[in-house]
C-alpha cells in the first residue's frame, strides 16, 4: 500500500498522458500479481496462471486503452452480484428487493455466515455471498438462467459471454458453505421458494466467462447511468444506477471496501476470478484481470493498478 497527498502535475486530460498512467498501472499490477495467490477453494480456479494481468479502460467514445491479458476469459464470480441487484432492481423494484436484504457493508469475509446467524436475519448487503443468494432466491420467481445471461450480455455489452461449464461444475460440487447459507436462510423465512434451484443460478451466474473488456464495459454502462452509450439502448433506469454505486462502493470489495474506498475510491466490485470492475462516473469503465489474490480475495494486481488510476488521474470520488 501507499499513500500520497501529492499532486500529480502534467494535464490529466491530454489523451498521451492517460496512456502513459495505464500503461504504469499495468506495469504496477503485473508486478503486484506476484504477490498475491490463485483461488483454490474452487479446485476449478486454481488453474489460473497467477502471473497473468490484464487492464482494459474505456470511454463513452469507444476509445479504448488495453494492455496485457484483456481478452482472455475467465469466471466473473461475485462480479455477477451487481448484475443480480441490477435485475433485481429493475424487475423487482426498489422496495421489494430491499424489504429481503439489507445495504450495510459486513465488515466480514465474502462468504461468511457468523453475523448473519448471529446479528440479524437479513444478510447485510447484495454485494456478498448471503445477500447475493437472497437476491438469486427473489429473481428465481421470474427470471430462468436464459434470462439471467441475455440481461447480463446487454449489462456487459458483451454477447460472447457464455456459462463456463468446468467452473460451473466445479464450484457447484464443492460450494458447500454457500449451500449453508441458502438452508440458513431459509430456516430463518428470509429465503422463499427452493435452494437449491437458487444456488444452481446463484453458481451460474458466478460462472459466465467474461474477460477485462467486458468488465470495462460494464462499468461504463454503469459510468453512463444505465444505458449503453454505443447503442442508445437503456439497459436499466438511471434511478437505480445511484443504488448499484453506492452498494459497489461501501461494499464492492468485501471486508477491504473501506481502505479500498480511501485509496481507490471508484465504486468497484471484485470477484475471485480475479476481475474488478471500476466505474468512473461520466467518464469511463476499467476492467481488471489479475488471478493472484490478496488475502481479502481480491486480486493484487487489480488493487496496485486502480490505486495508480486513481492517484494520478485523480478519479477518486471525494477529491
Ligand atoms: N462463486 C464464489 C463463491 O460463492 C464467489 C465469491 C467471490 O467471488 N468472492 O464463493
Amino acid at each position: 500500500m501507499y499513500f500520497t497527498y501529492e499532486q500529480p502535475e502534467f494535464d490529466k486530460n491530454d489523451p498521451g498522458e492517460i496512456r502513459r498512467v495505464i500503461r504504469e498501472a499495468y506495469e504496477n499490477g503485473r508486478e503486484a500479481a506476484f504477490l498475491g495467490r490463485v483461488a483454490d477453494y474452487i479446485p476449478e480456479l486454481a488453474k489460473a496462471d497467477g502471473g497473468d494481468f490484464g487492464i482494459c479502460v474505456k470511454n463513452m467514445a469507444g476509445d479504448n486503452i488495453s494492455f496485457g491479458e484483456t481478452e482472455k476469459r475467465f469466471s466473473i464470480q461475485s462480479i455477477s452480484k451487481v448484475i443480480n441487484l441490477a435485475a433485481s432492481l429493475k424487475f423487482l423494484g426498489f422496495r421489494e428487493t430491499f424489504s429481503h436484504v439489507k445495504m450495510e457493508p459486513s465488515g466480514d469475509a465474502f462468504n461468511s455466515i457468523l453475523k448473519l446467524d448471529l446479528a440479524s436475519d437479513l444478510p447485510y448487503n447484495p454485494m456478498i455471498n448471503a445477500g447475493a443468494i437472497q437476491v438469486m432466491s427473489m429473481l428465481s420467481n421470474f427470471m430462468d438462467f436464459d434470462d439471467l445471461i441475455s440481461f447480463a450480455k446487454a449489462f456487459c455489452m458483451d454477447d460472447s459471454i457464455v456459462l463456463n461449464e468446468e467452473v460451473y461444475c466445479s464450484e457447484r460440487d464443492t460450494g458447500d458453505r454457500n449451500r449453508a447459507i441458502a438452508y440458513l436462510l431459509r430456516s430463518k423465512g428470509v429465503l422463499q421458494g427452493d435452494p437449491d434451484k437458487t444456488l444452481d443460478l446463484y453458481f451460474r451466474m458466478c460462472s459466465l466467462n467474461v474477460n477485462a473488456e467486458s468488465l470495462a464495459n460494464m462499468s461504463l454502462l454503469i459510468a453512463n447511468n444505465g444505458t449503453n452509450p454505443f447503442t442508445g439502448k437503456h439497459v436499466i433506469h438511471p434511478g437505480y444506477i445511484r443504488t448499484i454505486r453506492s452498494l459497489m462502493y461501501t461494499c464492492g470489495l468485501y471486508d477491504e471496501s473501506g481502505e479500498y474506498g480511501v485509496l481507490v475510491g471508484i465504486p468497484s466490485k471484485s470477484g475471485v476470478g480475479g476481475g474488478i470492475t471500476a466505474s468512473v462516473k461520466d467518464r469511463c469503465g476499467i476492467g481488471t484481470y489479475g488471478p493472484a489474490l490478496n488475502e481479502k480475495g481480491n486480486s493484487a494486481g487489480g488493487i496496485a493498478a486502480l490505486q495508480h488510476i486513481s492517484h494520478l488521474l485523480q478519479l477518486n470520488s471525494f477529491c
